[in-house]
């Protein structure tokens, strides 16, 4: 039977972008609730990388401390061809904050820091229409109830529902050639990686390895897509099998981290990109109705910005609508305002959302590429456009 309710501010998706986006409102004593259709928080991936721009956005939500205890500091790292007879090792600096933490680790963290009741799972949102009478956003859930809302903000990730509505279509979602397998490996009387990430190449192959902790390290490993994966990719041991063949010329210790990974976090990730362009031509909002994370700017993991980049959507986001909602009477939420305050958004956030996408679109393509001539023009865009690869940890959101 159908059950009607009211709600202020929905938010689609309780993904990393859904609860820092539900945390960012709550700092601003802004109510929401989060609809997520599993039956729990999902933390697919293992683990993320979090650089200097994704700790400031983490302070803001206050949460920032509480992380940092989780996850140890990485101070540098070095990257290692080896194609050569003798390996060849570049070491690199990280001069800015730059750690690796447990999905599930962030996810609770956000989680905890939300008031009860804010989060219901189980709730999949089938569709979104404009109520011609009351002009409220009229959302079916998948258990047959029909949620009455003022404000929408879809955090629905790649298989968005909501981004249709705001002329940002699902399928313009495409597919890179690379795919990646991520996963943690733990040594339980502590592992030889020191503070350091190292990234290993060989051939088509790249391999990440992160400390989390002092015997946790996290991993990935990207190789070209092969027609077993959807095969395999629901068998963790398969897929384990699968790495294994394609690092064959790897150091043992790294062979060893493989074969020893923890099989419950093993993931192996088709990745999907939103063209750079779309995010030019879009304005990604429409009446009462926006979005964020990767349901607007997937982008691939090859800058490790994606989740930074969705929880500085979060703090502009809530930032915007508290400005407007805190000069009304009552705090109320008048369309107009609600509109003002997404037009703000997506004006602040257009351009930095682009050059990430682009940035990590080049990376992706570069590893794609087949020809020596496309991989040249890449690299040359590259050079032009960011010589310096870590300009985007230098940004900052700015204060909730
Ligand atoms: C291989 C890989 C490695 C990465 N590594 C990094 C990294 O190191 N650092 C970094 O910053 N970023 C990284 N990223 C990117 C980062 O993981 C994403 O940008 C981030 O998780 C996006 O969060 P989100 O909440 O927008 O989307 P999601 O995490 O996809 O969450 C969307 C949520 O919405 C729910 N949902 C979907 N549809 C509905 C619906 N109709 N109704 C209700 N709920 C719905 C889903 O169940 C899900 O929980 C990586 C990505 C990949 C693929």
């Amino acid at each position: 039977m159908e059950r009607n309710e009211d709600v202020e501010i929905v938010i689609v998706g309780g993904g990393i972008c859904g609860l820092a986006t539900a945390l960012a409102l709550h700092r601003k004593s802004i109510k929401s609730l989060v609809l997520e259709r599993s039956d729990k928080l999902r933390a697919t991936g293992a683990a993320i990388i979090v650089q200097a721009n994704g700790w400031r956005a983490l302070d803001q939500l206050g949460v920032g401390s509480i992380l940092r205890q989780t996850a140890i500091p990485i101070k540098g790292g070095k990257f290692i061809t080896l194609n050569e007879a003798e390996s060849k090792e570049i070491p690199f600096g990280v001069p800015h904050e730059f750690r690796c933490l447990k999905r599930t680790d962030l996810m609770e963290a956000m989680a905890n820091s939300l008031p009860e009741g804010t989060i219901r799972t189980s709730c999949q949102v089938l569709s979104v229409e404009l109520d011609p009478v009351t002009h409220d956003q009229k959302l079916l859930l998948s258990n047959g109830t029909i949620l009455h809302a003022n404000v929408v903000i879809g955090c629905d990730g790649v298989n968005t529902c909501i981004a249709n509505m705001v002329g940002l279509q699902r399928s313009n979602f495409l597919p890179f050639l690379t795919c990646v397998a991520r996963g943690f490996t733990n040594y339980p009387n502590g592992h030889q990686f020191g503070s350091e990430f190292v990234m290993m190449v060989r051939g088509h192959v790249q391999l990440g390895t992160i400390p989390v902790t002092e015997k946790l390290v996290y991993w990935f490993l990207t190789r070209p897509k092969t027609s077993q994966d959807s095969i395999i990719s629901n068998n963790t041991s398969l897929i384990r099998q699968s790495l294994m063949e394609s690092m064959k010329g790897f150091p043992t210790h790294a062979m060893d981290m493989i074969q020893n990974c923890m099989l419950n976090f093993l993931h192996l990730t088709d990745l999907k990109y939103r063209p750079p362009w779309d995010l030019i031509l879009s304005h990604f909002r429409k009446g009462t109705i926006t979005i964020a994370g990767d349901a607007l700017h997937a982008t691939g993991p090859f800058i490790a910005q994606g989740g930074s980049a969705s929880i500085e959507d979060a703090i502009v986001l809530a930032r915007c609508l508290a400005q407007k909602m805190h000069s009304a009477k009552n705090n109320a939420i008048r369309k107009r305002d609600v509109e003002e305050a997404f037009h703000q958004y997506a004006k602040e956030r257009k351009m930095r959302i682009f050059w990430i996408s682009l940035h990590s679109f080049l990376i992706g393509k570069k590893l794609d590429a087949q020809s020596f001539i496309m991989k040249s023009i890449i690299i040359a865009l590259m050079v032009i456009l960011f010589r310096d690869p870590d300009w985007h940890t230098r940004y900052d959101c700015g204060t909730l």
